[in-house]
């Protein structure tokens, strides 16, 4: 599909981007780079791409793709640092979880006959590092595109088939929507997960001790996603900061209106709400964005042998 793709950065995305379009033999040669030489020996050791260089400006020269798999913040200086070295004709995306300020922030740089598409795979893990990634981590998730207007038409159908050709099912909207969506989606769940683990370490009425050992009564669910990576989150709520915070003003809202209930002992209101929001759970089942497996399919150890009946001696 390409003659060559040049991965800027190479953790949890860039990673396994690379493992898929490697296993899909999608393209010539696969170059890619980190910013540490600690990454880059590891990527070299792992062995899954053609070349790795030893920077930015090396990986995307003649590269008819090039995707930026790095922080959203660093995506404008380095848009800046690779434009004047990338092929007429290519294509440059990148995979940030905010759209709007990436945009902002790289368009100005790149040149005419370059063609820029924007993009974000909704999938992930808490892991990051070149370690982390797996070929299948696309499959049957969506991949959302957000070309500015005025983007060629056919660059466009070239990234959605390849973001197919790795598994993703593939959707089109503008910048702003895409950060409003996700702000509720991903950006707010995330800020709920750091606080309420941040705020169970902080109790003194009860130890951190009993806090993690009865967890599996919901609070351990929360620090999956509290364990993410702190660069990647903290330049989200910084490049995402309005949608985040109008999304937050709606929580609150909602957050006083259940704080009303349980103060009033309006059983009623409590049970309406968790019966809605029970619904949703099963409508995302239902469209194949979760397995239905009890408890996300933890695996239950067996039951123990039965201990002898005490015989008073
Ligand atoms: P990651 O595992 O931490 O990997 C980041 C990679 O970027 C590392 O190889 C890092 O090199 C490299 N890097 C950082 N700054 C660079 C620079 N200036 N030039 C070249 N390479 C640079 O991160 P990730 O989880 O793959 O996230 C990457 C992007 O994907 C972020 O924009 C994030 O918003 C987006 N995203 C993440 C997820 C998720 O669940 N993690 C999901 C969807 C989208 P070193 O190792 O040397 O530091």
């Amino acid at each position: 599909m390409f003659g060559r793709i040049a991965l800027l950065g190479f953790g949890l995305i860039g990673g396994s981007i690379a493992r898929a379009a490697k296993a899909q033999g999608l393209a010539g040669e696969i170059v890619t780079t980190a910013r540490s030489e600690k990454s880059r020996q590891r990527v070299r050791e792992l062995n899954v791409v053609d070349r790795v260089t030893e920077n930015n400006i090396e990986a995307v020269k003649g590269a008819d793709l090039v995707i930026l798999c790095i922080p959203v913040g660093d995506c404008g200086p380095v848009a800046k640092e690779i434009a004047p070295h990338l092929k007429p004709g290519a294509i440059t995306s990148d995979v940030g979880s905010v759209k709007g300020s990436v945009v902002r922030e790289m368009a100005p740089h790149l040149p005419a006959g370059v063609h820029f598409v924007p993009a974000h795979p909704v999938a992930g893990t808490e892991h990051s590092g070149p370690d982390s990634g797996f070929a299948e981590l696309f499959v049957n998730r969506w991949c959302i595109l957000t070309p500015p207007a005025g983007t060629n038409p056919a660059a466009v159908e070239k990234l959605h088939t390849f973001w197919t050709a790795i598994g993703a099912k593939v959707e089109v909207m503008t910048p702003d929507h895409h950060d409003l969506v996700l702000a509720i989606t991903s950006h707010l769940p995330h800020l709920i997960a750091y606080t309420i683990v941040g705020t169970a370490d902080e109790l003194e009425q009860v130890t951190s001790s009993e806090v993690m050992q009865f967890s599996a009564s919901g609070f351990r669910d929360f620090t999956r996603i509290a364990a993410s990576d702190p660069t990647m989150w903290r330049d989200v709520f910084l490049a995402n900061k309005e949608a985040v915070l109008e999304m937050l003003g709606t929580f609150n809202e909602d957050l006083a209106k259940l704080t009303r209930a349980i103060r009033r002992g309006d059983g009623e209101a409590l049970f309406e709400h968790f019966t809605r929001t029970r619904a949703i759970r099963r409508g995302i089942i239902q469209i194949g964005q979760d397995s239905a497996a009890p408890d996300f399919g933890r695996p239950h150890p067996s039951l123990p042998p039965v201990p002898k009946p005490y015989s008073g001696e």
